[in-house]
């Protein structure tokens, strides 16, 4: 699929036509990832943040919240219940904490894969390369970092550089392969000034970077922010931060990389609480994050208003998206449902 034909799938509004783009997306998640959708508890352990993202609610900038970072026991009791609950993988997710250091994350990488059979994810941000290395040597499988929008110009806008450092996260992810991770990326979709061009070019980057796992959601404006201030322009070229517009990303993502793993974000659940997850699920996705951080953290951890099960508990969670799988007729992924082949995307 080129840029002009991703490009004509983003415009499109044809309900019918929308329809055959759900069923194709379908049928290639079928073919190559199959039926299981795998589950990913999120366990989110700090969030303290050095950074001051123009779209996130826990920029070092909001003084209006609390802020926390787990203990190391409340952690592995997370991950303990991780497998309690069936789940495969967790993933740790913080903002870019640096009281979160190389050691303390190294002892609990390693506790983590001592006592539980679980795929360890890191989401933890623009950390040093040195960090990076001690946590894969300590057995952390993969690591997430959305590179938010391909478009340079806006990146730089929204996403401050810390001190004269540049953010190249696109480099980090090569580096992120390089060194023998699963890398995972992603995009907001709707970011004011993100252009229908803009959101073509990241798809088309997907497919280039060769990703493990790709999660897109929609932008939601947090009013604590600088972004939260201004809405999207409504002018023709501005991306809509829809529910629709993003099973339209979800489905072309399938698509062009056909073999990713692709979950159905906390993001566009909030959007649609009653069958958000449901829809992505069935329009090209196969990964879900059931939240397994304990419910006092939650509320701190509001990246954006409204989000998705902010008040349950990881039991909870846990039983009501198997119950969600189930009622659209597909399964409980076991194991810890890595990327099953490694041809390009
Ligand atoms: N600090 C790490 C990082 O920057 O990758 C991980 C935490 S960060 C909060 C995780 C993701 O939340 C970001 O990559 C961004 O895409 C998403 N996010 C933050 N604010 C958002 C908002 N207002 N609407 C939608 N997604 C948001």
């Amino acid at each position: 699929m080129n840029e002009k034909q991703i490009m004509e799938w983003l415009r499109e509004e044809d309900v019918k036509k929308l329809e055959t783009l759900w069923q194709k997306a379908n049928e290639t998640r079928i073919a190559h990832v199959g039926d299981a959708v795998h589950l990913r508890g999120l366990i989110e352990i700090s969030n303290i943040c050095v950074r001051r993202c123009g779209y996130c609610g826990i920029s070092a900038d909001n003084r209006q919240i609390e802020r926390y970072r787990m203990t190391e026991e409340e952690i592995l009791e997370c991950a303990h219940k991780a497998v309690g609950f069936g789940y495969g993988t967790v993933v740790m997710q913080a903002g870019e904490d640096y009281g979160v250091t190389r050691d303390w994350m190294v002892g609990i990488i390693r506790r983590i894969k001592a006592e539980t059979p679980l795929a360890v994810t890191l989401s933890l941000g623009e950390r040093p390369e040195e960090d990076l290395i001690a946590w894969r040597k300590a057995g952390a499988d993969r690591y997430l970092i959305r590179f938010e929008t391909s478009n340079r110009e806006l990146y730089d806008r929204i996403h401050p550089p810390l001190g004269d450092h540049p953010s190249d996260r696109f480099e980090i992810l090569q580096n992120l392969k390089k060194l023998g991770y699963e890398a995972g990326s992603g995009v907001m979709i709707g970011i004011p000034g993100q252009t229908y061009v803009d959101l073509a070019c990241d798809i088309l980057a997907f497919r280039k970077l060769d990703l493990d796992m790709i999660g897109v959601g929609p932008f939601i404006p947090h009013p604590e922010t600088p972004l939260g201030q201004c809405l999207p322009e409504a002018s023709a070229n501005q991306v809509p931060n829809t529910e629709q517009m993003t099973y339209k990303v979800i489905a072309l993502t399938r698509l062009v990389c056909p073999e990713a793993n692709i979950p159905s974000t906390t993001a566009l659940a909030s959007l649609n609480k009653a069958d958000g997850r449901e829809l992505g699920l069935m329009r090209g996705a196969n990964i879900v994050m059931p939240n397994l951080t304990p419910t006092q953290y939650r509320v701190m951890y509001e990246i954006y208003p409204n989000k998705a099960c902010i008040n349950e508990t990881s039991e909870a969670c846990a039983s009501c998206l198997s119950m969600r799988i189930l009622n659209i007729g597909r399964t409980v992924g076991s194991g810890q449902g890595g990327r099953l082949k490694r041809s390009s995307c």
